[in-house]
């Protein structure tokens, strides 16, 4: 018998640990996840873990023990190059002494390493500037809060926290932040809600440009309601230790400053033995998500370029689009090679179904659209939109774990409420 397809998949976030799982699972090539990391977390829970609503070590999943359980393996490593001739990619070991390299052998390579903020090269940006795009950054985000507030217990003073961009990292930082802040003044310092001015920053004209006016509006009310000062069509051009300077020449002050604005490619794709990519570094893959220059590469989720074919724009960066294409993948890879057929075998196109944007401001409020209809608004009805954010992340909980300990998963987190304080205090 034929050895089985080599398969490795560098980057287990919402796509990748999704299709190892799954292919894994299915029993018919050897799968290997790499990752920089040692654990994965669901990316759109990294503003809760940075304000400290949300417990990250509840919400990790082992890689080592995701590998063990669903028959393929894992190799710690960052991606650092591939030699596509060879089929060889490489890979540093990041976290282990002597930073060693490794390579290993594919019949296909599955890279799915997401997306980072891009801060379009703006002085200072950074070196003053915090990011929260994967859980080292949301933890030292938490680290740098406690510090300040610490230094504010018993002295008092203002807390200043600027947060730029108004899309819906920013807008939901802003929100769980408020209330981080809300709930920790009931632990010994009840006027901290009132020194903390917290400022969002958007350079265009309206937060939350992906959604429909309407929702604009009613996110930008919630909050000024909360206290968050909005600055829209407010251009930042240079950070520095004491804030922001925008393009009319005002200051917004902040001892933490925050980078929520843009997205890019992480770095390492430009050095990726000439694949084509787009102006923000993804690579390009046509419809069946194969690079364009090497049907033997597919990209997957934030770092992939693909547009739409029916609208011909491009399928957005978002979990939502990450999942679908981890699941087409899965579905028509392992289906092939359950019937024994290779890696070569051709898949059918990619349909991105837009299912909706769902946005949620904390337990303040919470919006989703479906086609033209938006629901949420308010603090009761935007209960809907803020279970159905939490809805998406379960789905994703349940498809790692299978359904009795997904649902279990998910038990023990309700419970977990009960015990644990609503804030990380430590
Ligand atoms: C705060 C926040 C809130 C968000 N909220 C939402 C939301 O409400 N709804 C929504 O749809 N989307 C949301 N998003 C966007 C969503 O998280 C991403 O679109 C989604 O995670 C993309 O999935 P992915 O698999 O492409 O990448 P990721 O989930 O980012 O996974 C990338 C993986 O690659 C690994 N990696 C990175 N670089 C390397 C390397 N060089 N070598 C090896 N491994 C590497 C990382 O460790 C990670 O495990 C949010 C994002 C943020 C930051």
């Amino acid at each position: 018998m034929a050895d089985k397809a080599r398969i490795v998949i560098v980057g287990g976030g919402v796509a990748g640990i999704e299709v190892a799982t799954s292919l894994g699972r299915g029993g018919g090539a050897d799968v290997i996840l790499a990752d920089r990391s040692l654990s994965h977390v669901w990316k759109p829970m990294l503003h809760t873990f940075a304000a400290g609503t949300a417990q990250a070590d509840r919400q990790k999943v082992d890689f080592f023990a995701q590998a063990r359980r669903n028959s393929f393996r894992f190799q710690p490593g960052a991606l650092t190059g591939i030699d596509r001739a060879a089929k060889r990619v490489k890979l540093m070991i990041e976290a282990a002494e002597g930073r060693p390299e490794v390579d290993l052998a594919y019949d296909l390579l599955v890279i799915a390493i997401g997306s980072r903020a891009n801060d379009f090269g703006t002085p200072g940006v950074a070196e003053h500037c915090l990011t929260i795009d994967d859980l080292t950054e949301a933890e030292h985000f938490h680290d740098q809060l406690r510090c300040h507030l610490l230094a504010r217990l018993d002295r008092g003073g203002m807390l200043e926290i600027a947060i730029v961009g108004g899309g819906a990292t920013g807008v939901e930082l802003a929100a769980e932040l408020k209330h981080a802040i809300n709930l920790l003044s009931a632990y010994g310092s009840p006027d901290l809600p009132q020194r903390l001015r917290l400022t969002l920053i958007e350079s265009g004209p309206r937060l939350l440009a992906a959604f429909p006016e309407r929702v604009s509006r009613a996110a930008a009310r919630t909050l000024s309601d909360l206290g968050v000062a909005v600055r829209t069509g407010a251009m930042v051009t240079a950070a520095d230790a004491s804030g922001f300077t925008l393009k009319d020449g005002s200051r917004i002050p902040a001892g933490l400053k925050v980078w929520a604005a843009g997205v890019k490619a992480p770095d390492v794709l430009a050095g990726l033995d000439g694949l084509e990519r787009s102006r923000t570094g993804q690579l390009v893959v046509g419809p069946d998500l194969r690079a364009t220059r090497d049907p033997a590469i597919i990209a997957l989720g934030d770092c992939a370029s693909l547009a739409d074919p029916q609208t011909d724009k491009p399928v957005p960066a978002t979990a939502q689009a990450a999942r679908q294409q981890a699941q087409h993948l899965a579905r028509h890879l392992g289906g092939a090679l359950a019937s024994g057929g290779t890696v070569a075998t051709e898949l059918p196109p990619f349909r991105y179904v837009e299912k909706g944007a769902i946005v949620s401001l904390a337990d303040f409020n919470g919006w989703g659209t479906l086609g033209r209809y938006t629901f949420g608004g308010g603090r009761l009805r935007g209960l809907s939109a803020r279970l159905t954010h939490d809805l998406l992340y379960r789905q994703h909980q349940i498809g790692l774990y299978g359904p009795v300990r997904g649902t279990l998963a998910w038990l023990l987190d309700d419970l977990d409420h009960l015990i644990s304080p609503p804030v990380k205090l430590d």
